[in-house]
């Protein structure tokens, strides 16, 4: 039986590509510095998977910034704004070319925005989207693929090339050339594949992996004939060379006898996701296919449970037989961090929760484990169940009062006392708005300071007392400005959140945080996800103090700012244990408890933001309902405990919610604000057809960037958004929160923007 790890983390146990990529960018260290870098992180990984005992291991899973970037290198896939810098180059592969197809580059002469970024499926990882445009002659510019393949061989190591499949290569993309259709684009990227494969080929590697996650996503009868025409093409070319087909992160359902018939030697299959699928694809697999079975899960950070897995593994011998079942991990380890072994810290990770976890390095471990047990290593089981069986009945995990409120909840609970018109009256009364009321997202400028301030308190450099004060100076500065601004809703500015998950997770009881649990987000960028491991429950209130000094400062209505059951949920490794629906509900009810106590002490207005409802979505359209009703019922549930004139607001980072529009306003929230400066208001299109009836703020300047936008382009946006939308229910405010941007700019993009919407009024005035 073999073992086969898809892909490894690559940024290095100690973010040392990260940081090597940043030093290059600002000119302090050597191009050949950084590759030196980059061979070291190579071949520690290389080494860590050969020294454990993994018979496929990856190669090419290496990048410098975006593997599906260094795809589109690969095959000459680059969008005709880069062609002139292009060819200014001594070499195709040169690194200039491809940090400015990721980064932007605007010096030489050259001016070329950055390509696009999209999250990869449903993970937090952002791919540079390739761009098919008519400018492109597709050719391999040069075969990192193989270098890197040769590299490991010289090292004595003989690994398995991956590479994007050309088929989810192409669907993950955007073909821009007019009257190109996906079959044609095939047709020219093929040879290229083609090519590729028969250096690896040639160059004796004997396994190759081609990923094609999309099979696991809904796919057309046109796009499931692209699969077949493209494998049989490859297989002709390379009958030697072994290929193993990867999908991931979902079931193949319908997709499920295309897959099997693909003319390849392996199928790998992500059985955490989805191992219900195990059967059918038993059932009908063909003689002379091997299977992968993903059992280790490649997106958490949770110790594998061996019995589980075993199950699964044990069904696949039975009908395969060892000789075609492979141990595997569910997707790349990509989306794990490096090394459980580098936090020491017991304050940080006690022992007890640590001894729960396996981070990437463990997970190669526990591929070993699973096949040493096959072969009768019983020690390595039994300790395994001794862990699964601490942990399902820990007491610092399963807190007997939260599962029973849980399990109290009631219909009630998700519903406001009135219906939106009651409330909305009743609000209208109190906070006495003036039409086009103006407020803010919530967060101001970050300034050098206040940061500084944060991590002075963190490490003990100054003592809480001297904190407290200077955030309450910040809190006061930013009230005054407010003031003077004649801003109609204020905000204190979230002068004392690192982060709008993290701050929340700090105070909740059943999260815990790592030293150096470092994902990709993307290119240098990496995230610290915090742990979600037990019953979620609030002990104290988080924000309470904050917005009740803020409010003591002005007669304005402060407005409350906290983070999302979903948006928490999402941005968090979550607890395997129990479903996620139940988790966000845990967060939701302390939440609730949360926004009971502002309005308790004074606060009218409440936002509760959730930028990542959209980005939960299952991968599959059916099972889209499932998600928003469990993930609307959360956030209502947050929310409702309230008295009607108490104004409840959310906010989301874009608008383009079109399929899922009845859902958000199934919300019930009496405020939406949303992204759409960018779009030019056309994202409100949606409103044209959908009669959405509470209040919204459309966003009227973009805090992406530094411009200070006119009165008069925000004025015109905002007759937009009255062409769309009752005039009683806009609300004027930036796209987002503004901790990004500098103090001078905000200061003067926010006048502008009250003066447009004094225009506004004024303009309504005169018509009514
Ligand atoms: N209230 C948060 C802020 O202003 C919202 C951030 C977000 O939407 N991502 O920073
Ligand atoms: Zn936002």
């Amino acid at each position: 039986m073999q073992t086969n790890i898809l892909g490894y983390p690559r940024i290095g146990s100690n973010r040392e590509l990260k940081k090597a990529n940043e030093a290059y960018w600002a000119g302090k260290i050597s191009l050949e510095k950084l590759q030196l870098t980059a061979r070291q992180l190579r071949r520690q990984n290389w080494e860590t998977l050969h020294n454990a005992g993994i018979d496929l291991i990856p190669s090419n899973d290496f990048s410098y910034y975006d593997q599906i970037l260094d795809m589109c290198v690969m095959t000459g896939t680059i969008p005709a704004r880069f062609k002139a810098l292009k060819e200014s180059l001594v070499t195709p592969s040169s690194p200039e070319l491809y940090f400015a197809m990721a980064r932007g580059y605007q010096k030489n002469g050259f001016d070329a925005t950055a390509m696009e970024m999209t999250k990869w499926f449903d993970t937090n990882y952002h791919y540079l989207v390739p761009e098919f445009d008519a400018s492109q002659k597709y050719q391999l510019l040069y075969n990192k693929c193989l270098d890197e393949f040769k590299e490991a061989l010289s090292l004595g190591i003989q690994t398995k090339p991956v590479l994007i499949g050309p088929v989810s290569f192409i669907l993950s993309g955007k073909i821009k050339e007019e009257g190109l259709q996906t079959a044609g684009l095939l047709d020219k990227l093929l040879p290229v594949y083609i090519q590729l494969l028969q250096s690896l080929q040639q160059a004796g590697a004997t396994w190759v992996q081609l990923d094609e996650p999309t099979l696991v996503l809904d796919q057309t009868p046109e796009h499931q004939e692209l699969f077949h025409y493209a494998y049989t093409q490859i297989r002709e070319a390379v009958p030697a060379l072994k290929i193993l087909l990867a999908t991931y992160f979902g079931g193949l359902q319908d997709n499920t006898s295309l897959a099997i018939q693909l003319p390849v030697d392996a199928l790998h299959i992500d059985l955490v996701r989805a191992p219900e699928q195990l059967d059918d694809i038993l059932a009908a697999f063909p003689e002379n296919l091997q299977l992968s079975v993903g059992v280790v899960n490649g997106r958490n950070i949770w110790k594998n449970n061996y019995e589980q897995s075993l199950q699964l593994i044990h069904k696949a011998i039975a009908a395969l037989g060892k000789d075609r079942v492979m141990i595997a991990t569910s997707c790349s380890l990509l989306h794990t961090p490096y090394d459980l072994d580098l936090e020491t810290d017991e304050t940080v990770l006690t022992p007890q929760i640590k001894n729960w976890m396996a981070f990437a390095k463990q997970k190669v471990h526990e591929v070993i484990a699973l096949k040493d047990i096959i072969a009768g290593n019983d020690t390595l089981l039994k300790d395994n169940q001794a862990t699964m069986l601490e942990r399902s009945t820990a007491a610092i995990i399963h807190k007997p009062a939260v599962k029973a409120r849980l399990a109290a909840l009631t219909a009630a609970d998700a519903q406001r006392k009135s219906t939106f018109p009651a409330r909305q009256k009743a609000q209208e009364e109190i906070l006495k708005l003036p039409l086009f009321p103006t407020t803010t997202i919530g967060s101001f400028p970050q300034t050098e300071d206040i940061r500084k301030l944060r991590a002075d308190f963190k490490k003990g450099v100054i003592n809480r007392e001297e904190y407290e004060k200077d955030i309450r100076k910040a809190i006061q500065d930013s009230v005054q400005l407010q003031e003077n601004l004649r801003i109609d809703v204020l905000v204190h500015g979230e002068f004392e959140r690192n982060d709008m998950v993290e701050y929340f997770g700090e105070q909740l009881e059943g999260f815990v945080f790592t030293k150096n649990g470092w994902v990709q987000s993307y290119g240098s960028r990496c995230v610290k996800p915090p742990v979600i491991y037990g019953d979620v429950q609030r002990s104290a209130p988080m924000t309470v103090e904050w917005s009740s000094y803020a409010q003591s400062l002005t007669n304005k209505p402060m407005k409350g700012m906290l983070t999302g059951p979903v948006t928490i949920l999402q941005w968090s490794f979550v607890r395997d244990d129990q479903p996620r629906s139940e988790t966000t509900l845990q967060i939701a009810l302390a939440i609730r408890d949360e926004v009971v106590d502002l309005e308790k002490a004074g606060i009218r207005v409440i936002q509760v933001d959730e930028p990542a409802i959209r980005e939960g979505l299952p991968l599959r359209e059916a099972d889209w309902q499932t998600y928003l009703d469990w993930a609307v019922k959360a956030f209502r549930i947050s929310v409702s405990g309230v008295e009607d004139a108490t104004q409840i607001h959310t906010h989301m980072c874009y608008s383009e919610f079109n399929d899922i529009i009845s859902n958000i306003a199934a919300m019930d929230a009496d405020v939406i604000t949303i992204e759409t400066s960018r779009s030019q208001m056309e994202l409100l299109e949606v409103f044209s057809t959908f009669r959405y009836p509470y209040e919204i703020g459309p966003g009227v300047y973009d805090i992406h960037s530094p411009r200070v936008p006119t009165v008069e382009e925000m004025t015109v946006l905002l007759e937009k958004a009255t062409q769309l939308l009752p005039a009683r229910n806009i609300w004027v405010n930036p796209d987002c929160g503004l901790k990004t941007r500098k103090w001078p700019e905000t200061e003067q993009a926010l006048r502008n923007m009250v003066a447009a919407a004094r225009n506004m009024r004024v303009a309504i005035t005169a018509t009514a």
